[in-house]
């Protein structure tokens, strides 16, 4: 039985089967229940817990998702490392469905989603010049190319607030602008690790080309889901691969994103 856990995934359902002697942990957060029980277990040495970022029935839509909840809850397990898979949409022909692009840059196209834990009782500013680990980064670009994925290291994802699609014109802007790849839930998630000093790094599939990349009729729901279908096992694999990879200690600068700033709430 394990008790606590040393790195968190939160991810797409499907992903319950990676841990052995998985068990299942109702909590809650001062930011109320996360998305769903939390699974805690194993993959090889190490202690992963897992939360099923829409829950498992799918009930949240990207803006609603208990975003605070998800990482206090890992955070108070004793999860320091946080990996994130997600679906994306590419903003780049040459970057197809089935590429697993490790952005190393975000680009906030939310409103309204809350993306602090230091909201009340004074100002924390976090830096966040670089969103992700660049530990986290560098194993699972180790991982996918290991794993025969088409692999982009780097690149700028945008974090549009959906939950519609984007129309051509602000997909033609996004990628004008360089960026990417085009998701719906990298952010707050990011920011929100970074505020609670965890390491956090994004496994981004490609499922299709956004909007302004094709002249054809767009991105369908049905067609990313049938996407990640197909390629859960293989994500499965991926993460499985990273969370083994990742270090037991952490050398990164995540952990000491707090050092010398006065906090107004104790952290778990
Ligand atoms: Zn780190």
């Amino acid at each position: 039985m394990v008790n606590s856990a040393e790195i968190g995934v939160i991810g797409g359902s499907g992903f319950y089967s990676l841990l052995d002697d998985a068990e299942e942990r109702v909590l809650t957060t001062p930011y109320g229940p996360p998305s769903d029980v939390v699974t805690v277990g194993r993959i090889g040495s190490r202690s992963v817990a897992f939360i099923p970022r829409h829950g498992r029935d799918h009930r949240f839509p990207p803006h609603d998702i208990p975003y605070r909840a998800n990482l206090w809850a890992l955070r108070s397990l004793g999860v320091r490392q946080v990996l994130a898979p997600s679906a994306v949409g590419s903003l780049r022909a040459e970057h197809g469905p089935g590429t697993i692009v490790i952005p190393d840059q975000i680009v906030d196209r939310t409103s309204g989603r809350v993306q602090t834990y230091y909201d009340k009782g004074g100002a924390v500013h976090v830096s966040f010049a670089d969103p992700y680990c660049p530990s986290g980064r560098a194993v699972a670009v180790a991982s996918a190319r290991s794993g025969g994925w088409e692999t982009v290291d780097g690149g700028a994802l945008v974090v549009i607030e959906g939950p519609r699609f984007s129309t051509r014109a602000e997909s033609r802007w996004f990628a004008s602008n360089g960026w990417t790849i085009v998701g719906m839930t990298g952010f707050p998630e990011a920011v929100l690790a970074r505020e609670l000093a965890l390491c956090y790094t994004t496994l981004s599939l490609v499922t299709d080309h956004d909007a302004g990349v094709e002249t054809g009729e767009g991105v369908t729901h049905e067609e990313v889901l049938e996407f990640f279908a197909q390629n859960v096992a293989r994500m499965r694999t991926l993460v499985s691969d990273a969370v083994q990879a990742l270090p037991a200690e952490r050398t990164c600068p995540c952990g000491s994103t707090l050092d010398g700033l006065k906090l107004p709430i104790e952290l778990p």
